[in-house]
């Protein structure tokens, strides 16, 4: 694997901090949890869309595009960290933010992403529920294209094998991490949704060789749909790399039990999480990605999915200005 061969635009503060979690192991009492920290990437409060942005940036450039066009949910992190990435190569950023969640309450579609998303100048229109968003953004940048704009279309979480890259980059960023500290890693989790950061990091981890095992946590899909998602980007993200063979299927391993009522919907279990690791290491998760990818981690580790000496990593793919949009979960007068 030699990422070098393709054209990349730094935007983000690598290699991420991997830092072992010392209190949570205690308080859990085993095994040894580690996180890698990519909510720390820098990019307008950071998170897992700034490493693949780093590859799809660059192809833009490539080709002379003057806006990116992207698509997410109301409070898509991705949207947010695309209208920081244009910021800062000086291009123009057009959303479309579909209403998937709809019973927020009024903070929902005003504060938290929506709100940098407007600081950072990204032009949004919004989408009602069920609409086929990647079509939606083709047909904007087909409107944009008659007004003689160049536009550059990003999928919705930045998910097609550019932006795999990123997480491929990942792999190899987390391996030489743990072999320069003599650490063996047994597991990693994180929270897995358009699939990108999973099937990359397989991708990666497969040509690299170094078969740790991947578990993802889905916040949307049925765990079927969610596994052939992954594999079938983590196959075009490995033939990409130039990885000897394909991806094997037994490679993605996913589960569904922390999706709750749906996609950015509260579960009692999330909240919980984020308490959980604020209250013992002082770090932020979101309710919509990482604090139901945490919530998975522990559901594994009372399970028994763990021996006690293992050493699991959990990958914080970042969200936590979402907090802002859902702040009746953990106001006071809710935990009074
Ligand atoms: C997008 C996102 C994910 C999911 O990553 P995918 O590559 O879309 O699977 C996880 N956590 C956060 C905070 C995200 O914004």
């Amino acid at each position: 694997m030699h990422l070098s061969r393709f054209p990349r635009y730094r935007l983000g503060h690598f290699p991420t901090p991997l830092e072992r979690l010392d209190r949570l192991t205690e308080v859990l009492g085993g095994p040894e949890i580690w996180i890698k920290r990519d909510d720390c990437t820098g990019l307008a409060s950071g998170g897992n869309k700034t490493r693949k942005l780093e590859f799809l940036v660059a192809a833009a450039l490539a080709e002379g595009a003057d806006t990116l066009v992207t698509q997410g949910a109301t409070q898509s992190n991705h949207v947010r960290q695309t209208a920081a990435a244009a910021c800062r190569v000086g291009l123009k950023c057009h959303a479309l933010l579909e209403r998937r969640v709809t019973n927020q309450g009024a903070d929902y579609e005003t504060a938290g992403n929506v709100l940098l998303d407007t600081v950072l100048e990204c032009e949004i229109d919004f989408r009602p529920e069920g609409l086929d968003m990647n079509a939606e953004a083709e047909a904007l940048a087909e409107t944009l294209r008659s007004k003689g704009l160049k536009p550059y279309v990003i999928p919705g979480g930045g998910s097609n094998p550019v932006g795999a890259l990123g997480y491929a980059a990942c792999a190899e960023e987390l391996v030489w991490q743990a072999d320069d500290a003599g650490l063996r890693i047994d597991h990693i989790v994180h929270a897995t949704g358009s699939a990108g950061t999973q099937a990359g990091l397989l991708a990666g981890l497969f040509a690299l060789n170094a078969p740790i095992p991947v578990t993802g946590i889905s916040v949307r899909a049925p765990r079927e749909r969610q596994i052939d998602n992954v594999h079938a980007l983590g196959v075009r993200t490995a033939e990409l790399i130039g990885a000897r063979g394909t991806l094997p299927r037994e490679m993605v391993v996913a589960y569904d039990d922390q999706v709750g009522p749906g996609y950015g919907q509260p579960t009692p279990e999330m909240t919980d999480a984020i308490r959980l690791l604020a209250r013992t290491e002082g770090i932020l998760l979101d309710p919509v990605y990482s604090g139901k990818g945490f919530a998975g981690l522990v559901a594994m580790i009372r399970a028994g999915a763990f021996g006690k000496d293992e050493r699991v990593v959990f990958l914080h793919t970042g969200g936590s200005v979402a907090l802002f949009a859902y702040g009746h979960l953990f106001s006071n007068q809710k935990a009074a």
